[in-house]
């Protein structure tokens, strides 16, 4: 392409060795380059599957040729497909550069069809979560904005639904989503525009692991994605065990960037805390984590995850009847707690599993 200087749309210069994604170009984007044609209506034709021929965006001839010439129209590529017996897949897809990241297909309603993606930011993970086979990894590069998006439109084009009124996504895939900020809040204007698939931001969830220097600048951000949090401990000892994270956010200016954030009305914060046998599943454990909520406790999500097991981590699941008295104790003190099961446990998709094991 004409353009040698870092772009906009290729922050981290991501597709090395090859041409820039061309589904992380807003419309300003393609007016500015002076695409041939209206920007909206390309940009339409780039971001809605539904509208594709032969699995790929119709354009005309002309336009075709200008994208080809300048940036990447494929879609990371499917790499392995893997089924599981709860109707969830897990998808390992392969972008340009050879890396590998995986995302999750889940459908849920039968009669009206809803799906939630489960989407990567980064290949591998900086954060050195100890339970996390991803953290295991480490981090090797953030995905672009274009591979992020990417991730979206190839699974509607394979998996379906190709509207995308029926599709829900969650950030909780491989990386830490705000050690990506730029890249990822690129790809939200993107998905959330109302010229492409204009997705709500309230159906966008972006999970941290405390990442509070993310947090509020996240917090200040249109559109404003739902937050999820990665808990996992009741003490800054004990946190910062098992996510290193905590060394520089401990728990109370975890809270505090909490309060800055400011939910709206109907907006809710999900907690997530993964159960570990002997690690913080005590009543203790239970009453300092319904502390630590304080106001929050009634009306925001908590799910207990009951650790799933994988041959990165010495972590183990707890006994059934120490989930329930976890569970128990935490709505005796008012909180409003899921016990979650993951999907797609059969096939190493479930949280804190997702990593690409080398062949
Ligand atoms: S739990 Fe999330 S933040 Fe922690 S290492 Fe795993 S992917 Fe990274």
């Amino acid at each position: 392409m004409p353009e040698t200087a870092l772009q906009p749309w290729d922050v981290a210069a991501p597709e090395r060795g090859g041409l820039p994604s061309a589904y992380g170009l807003l419309p300003e984007d393609l007016e500015a380059l002076g695409a041939p044609g209206r920007p909206e209506h390309l940009f339409a034709r780039l971001q809605r599957p539904a509208s594709w021929r032969d699995g790929s965006p119709w354009l005309s001839k002309v336009a075709r040729a200008w994208f080809e010439e300048r940036f990447d129209l494929g879609l990371p590529a499917i790499a392995e497909s893997l089924p599981s017996g709860d109707g969830s897949t897990k998808l390992v897809l392969e972008l340009t550069d050879g890396k590998r990241i995986e995302c999750v297909h889940m459908p849920r309603r039968v009669r009206n069809p809803r799906v939630t993606y489960c989407i990567s930011s980064q290949v591998g993970c900086a954060m050195g979560c100890t339970f996390c086979a991803t953290g295991s990894m480490g981090i090797v590069r953030n995905l672009s904005a274009g591979e992020i998006v990417g991730q979206v439109l190839g699974l509607m084009r394979d998996l379906g639904p190709a509207q995308s009124s029926q599709v829900t996504l969650v950030f909780m895939g491989m990386g830490e989503p705000l050690h990506n900020l730029e890249n990822l809040h690129r790809a939200m204007r993107i998905l959330c525009h109302k010229s492409g698939l204009d997705i709500p931001a309230r159906r966008i969830t972006v999970s941290t692991s405390g990442l509070v220097s993310g947090i509020e600048k996240l917090a200040l951000m249109q559109p404003r994605p739902l937050l999820a949090l990665s808990l996992n401990a009741t003490t800054d000892a004990a946190r910062s065990r098992t996510m290193p994270v905590n060394r520089v956010w401990n728990l109370a200016r975890l809270r505090q960037a909490l309060d800055a954030w400011g939910p709206r009305r109907n907006e809710k914060f999900t907690f997530e805390y993964v159960l570990l046998a002997g690690e913080n599943d005590t009543e203790e454990d239970a009453d300092r984590l319904a502390d630590w909520l304080g106001d929050l406790r009634r009306s925001h999500n908590l799910n207990l995850i009951p650790m799933n097991e994988h041959a990165a981590s010495d972590f183990h699941e707890p006994a059934e009847a120490r989930i329930q008295a976890f569970a128990g104790r935490l709505k005796a003190h008012g909180c409003f707690v899921t016990v979650r099961r993951s999907r797609g446990r059969d096939v190493q998709a479930a949280c804190g599993q997702l990593v690409k094991e080398k062949p």
